[in-house]
């Protein structure tokens, strides 16, 4: 599975399934979203296992996507989640800070868990070259290719002119041609980040009634580190406890897929979220809208009964159900090269594809 294929259906709700097997990690990079350590939860082994063994033939996601933390201090239990995952129809996806890579020689049960998914993402950014050399991963992502295994990086700068950006791509072309795909995106002011990047650039006053925008953070189920699943991979809902009502899709220790599909695809507000926005939302419903962006309006939603209870009377039905299904279409069309211009860094988003060539 290639990296414009995961992407392209990321806005299509519960074609995956994100999952957090650690909030652990041995690195210490200064942008770290999640502010990882030695020290994290981490949900029970079984508890994941169940889960994903509770995939059905007709009833799984495309895209079980195995985040951290990091994801390989847990090697076997990747190994395991995606042959479990498999034996359903559904691909692995991996994203690691590759802290292993420099020594030479992948060990033994990583190299195993890596030849077991469908495709391998390794962070590389300035803030991971100063705990793993560059040239290291590049020799890791060889190996991986060598083994058949598509690969990407993901990458983040502090914005479209970060010269490191452009000497990242620019080395990576020139060592893998179009082989490596890239995710690039910019550093947000989140873990250990918050104290240190800056917030993206205000956004434009906005219109009356303001405009349509679809949110497809809330469409794939995410498993956070305390094995609770939510339906949105925001750093800040994934780390806030309580986490906002309406975002709470169920936990790992008593819910399986069916049930978690279920809550995911049936609950109006969240219908509403990933077709219109939660800022198009309030203010169609005549309801505050505070400053702060999608995320605050979006976290405002969960204070609100009376507005949560109006807006399962209008999508609660089939009218939600279409509405839903549509805004999906519509993004999947647009492919994964414009729904990074939205979520990633606009100017590198064709990095997604290299080599692709989008018609006029
Ligand atoms: S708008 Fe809501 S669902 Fe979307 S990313 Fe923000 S908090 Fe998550």
């Amino acid at each position: 599975m290639e990296l414009a294929e995961l992407i392209g259906l990321r806005p299509v709700p519960v074609a995956g399934l994100l999952l957090s097997l650690t909030n652990r990690c041995p690195l210490h990079c200064a942008h770290c979203s999640s502010s990882s350590t030695l020290a994290g939860p981490e949900p029970a082994a079984e508890a994941l296992l169940r889960l994903v063994e509770s995939f059905g033939p007709a009833d799984r996601p495309d895209v079980l996507m195995l985040t951290g933390g990091e994801p390989m201090l847990r090697a076997d239990l990747v190994a395991d989640l995606a042959a479990a995952a498999r034996r359903a129809g559904t691909r692995t996806a991996v994203l690691t800070g590759a802290y292993f890579a420099a020594r030479e020689g992948v060990p033994a049960r990583i190299g195993r868990a890596i030849r077991s998914v469908d495709h391998f993402s390794v962070s590389l950014d300035a803030y991971h070259e100063r705990e793993v050399p560059r040239a290291a991963v590049f020799r890791l992502l060889r190996t991986v290719l060598d083994d058949g295994v598509p690969v990407s990086v993901h990458a983040v700068g502090s914005g479209p002119d970060d010269p490191y950006l452009s000497g990242l791509v620019a080395a990576t072309r020139l060592a893998f041609g179009n082989r490596v795909p890239m995710l690039i995106g910019t550093v947000r002011p989140v873990g250990r980040a918050a104290a240190w990047a800056a917030a993206p650039a205000p956004r434009p006053a906005p219109t009356v009634p303001p405009p349509v925008a679809p949110c497809a953070m809330a469409a794939w189920p995410v498993v956070a580190p305390d094995g609770t699943v939510l339906a949105c991979c925001n750093q800040q809902a994934v780390d806030r406890r309580p986490a906002p009502a309406h975002l709470v899709l169920g936990h790992v220790a008593t819910d399986d897929w069916a049930t978690i599909r279920a809550r995911a695809l049936s609950s109006p507000v969240l219908r509403m979220i990933r077709a219109v926005g939660p800022i198009h939302l309030l203010a169609r419903f005549g309801a505050p809208v505070p400053a702060g962006g999608q995320c605050r309006a979006c976290h405002s939603l969960s204070g609100n009964d009376e507005l949560r209870a109006s807006i399962g009377r209008v999508a609660g039905g089939p009218v939600g159900e279409l509405l839903d299904r549509r805004a999906a279409q519509v993004q999947r069309a647009a492919g994964p090269i414009s729904f990074l211009r939205r979520y990633g860094c606009p100017s590198y988003a064709a990095q997604v594809a290299p080599g692709y060539q989008e018609s006029a």
